[in-house]
């Protein structure tokens, strides 16, 4: 493999869901590859995995997908290396752990575990780190016979350098150096012959040719065992890049799933999540309330965000251009993106920070590609038949250019446009007290209606001058009226603006909704 050739992948275990932060990882060594005209390389380390693999791993890929992050090499696509299924290389993995034992970098290992439960203890009564003394090691086979023959089982550990340091040039850290007194003598393969994770990770990495290995910082510390163990293989170590975590609102600790009751005191985070809630009652999500959640990107999927506003703001999560470029397009960030700008220190997720980038680019959207974005919320809701009719599909794309930026994810498309494309929208009630059943309005709103009979053209400019003639005859508040007006005729207080609703409407429609409403006035 020439060096200059970039391969990278993302590894995640088949968990269920797609982690916010998983994503920020993934995205990192997409744009990575991308950049350098390399592979991206998707990898499913599902040697632990006890559930169903595919359905555990259905929200990954597809979570990916929706984001535009696509890979060469991996599940679905196949590619050169295949299998991409951690499990289905035990053979290359229990080959390696060969090597490694006749090369003297691993051992056999007979201990009982309460023999090592009692080196342990005694380490800790004098205070000190606990290193195995391998007195139930077998370097060949001969001493495991022996053991054997006790009734022992053995494991196979790595036989760590106990002196000296591994120090790796981390494109994010810098030099790093570990001590190597501090590690112990990890298992690599248990007794009944399966590999565990960290042997298979490195065997699978080198097996791929993967160039740089970029993963959260968690891992950091699992480099040294990993690097150990393909230095014994005499594999070239991959370049490493560490990155910051990505932490909860305003704090320094990794951000989790588990913790949205808590998240949710944040004024921000909650704001998000309500505003979703909505959507999601509205598409009967609740069933699935266990990823709906803003840490997992099915959250955002699910209500509407755009997926290049979560790619542009996860790029942001530890990387920087210059400190003040805040939107990138696709090009954009694949031209600039360089491990040189990945910051070391954590990176807190802002909840607000992301609706703002969500906001820009809901804005700078192409009516077109608004219209595609939002119909399928409105057939989901059971608003819209599927395929949709013309005349409903032309009623939606009057409904999103009259409301602008009052829709900020998709699917705020369903309060806005449901009131349209039902024949009778249900009356809510707090706001028929609020603005109908006040005394004198039933008058305000027939003299509006006899209005509306012959108000020419049936548009915007003329409806408000025809509301303004009926306020100054009646000398009250134009708010008066326009509240009323719109609690009658869509059911509700939030929507497009008045004028522009009673055009969508027509004539027709708007008078026979004035008409309903009428027994409701006071
Ligand atoms: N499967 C590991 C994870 O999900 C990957 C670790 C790595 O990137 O080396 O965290």
């Amino acid at each position: 493999m020439p060096q200059s050739v970039v391969r990278t992948r993302f590894a995640p275990s088949p968990t269920g869901y797609l982690h916010i932060g998983g994503v920020r990882t993934a995205l990192f060594n997409w744009l990575f590859a991308r950049r350098h005209g390399g592979a991206f390389i998707l990898r499913i380390d599902d040697t632990d995995a006890e559930r169903n693999v595919d359905a555990a791993l259905e929200p990954i890929l597809s979570g990916l997908r929706w984001l535009g992050i696509d890979w060469d090499e991996g599940p679905g696509v196949g590619g050169p290396h295949a299998p991409y299924f951690q499990s289905q290389r035990a053979d290359r993995h229990k080959a390696a752990v060969a090597r490694l034992l006749a090369t003297g970098h691993a051992y056999r290992d007979f201990a009982r575990p309460e023999e090592l439960d009692a080196e342990r203890k005694a380490a800790q009564a004098e205070g000190k780190a606990f290193l195995y003394s391998r007195r139930f090691a077998a370097f060949d086979e001969e001493t495991a016979a022996r053991f054997r023959a006790e009734g022992r089982q053995g494991v196979v550990r790595l036989k760590m350098p106990r002196e000296g340091a591994l120090v790796i040039d981390d494109a994010v850290r810098g030099r790093v150096e570990f001590a190597w007194e501090r590690e112990q003598d990890h298992v690599i393969q248990r007794a009944d012959g399966s590999c565990l994770y960290h042997l298979a990770s490195v065997v699978d990495d080198h097996d791929l040719e993967i160039s740089h290995v970029i993963r959260a910082e968690e891992h950091l510390s699992n480099t040294p065992r990993q690097a150990f163990i393909a230095l014994s293989l005499s594999y070239p170590l991959p370049a490493y890049a560490h990155l910051p975590l990505v932490a909860e609102p305003g704090s320094r600790t990794k951000l989790s799933k588990r913790k949205l009751a808590q998240y949710l005191k944040n004024a921000d985070f909650k704001q998000v999540m309500d505003h979703g809630q909505r959507i999601a009652d509205r598409l009967g999500l609740k069933a699935e309330a266990d990823t709906f959640n803003p840490v997992i990107v099915d959250f955002y999927r699910a209500v509407g965000y755009l997926p290049w506003a979560i790619d542009n703001y996860l790029a942001l999560l530890g990387w920087s251009y210059d400190d003040k470029t805040e939107f990138f397009s696709r090009e954009q960030l694949i031209d600039r993106f360089t491990l040189e700008r990945i910051n070391s220190s954590p990176a807190s997720f802002d909840p607000k920070k992301l609706w703002a980038v969500q906001d820009h680019y809901m804005h700078a959207l192409p009516i077109d590609e608004k219209l595609a974005t939002m119909l399928p919320f409105l057939t989901r809701a059971g608003l819209l038949a599927d395929p949709a009719p013309a005349a409903a599909v032309e009623t939606v794309r009057q409904v999103i250019e009259a409301s602008g930026d009052r829709l900020k994810v998709a699917g705020d498309i369903i309060a806005y446009a449901d009131f349209f494309l039902v024949d009778d929208p249900p009356l809510d009630e707090a706001a028929v007290q609020q603005r109908l059943s006040k005394p004198g309005v039933r008058p305000l709103l027939e003299a509006f209606a006899a209005e509306l009979h012959t108000v020419e053209p049936y548009a915007p400019p003329a409806l408000e001058e025809a509301l303004k003639r009926v306020v100054e005859a009646a000398g009250v508040k134009v708010g008066d009226l326009v509240h009323a007006v719109r609690v009658a005729v869509t059911g509700k207080t939030v929507g497009p603006g008045l004028y522009d609703c009673l055009a969508i409407l027509g004539r027709d429609r708007s008078l026979t909704r004035i008409a309903r409403a009428l027994p409701r006035c006071g």
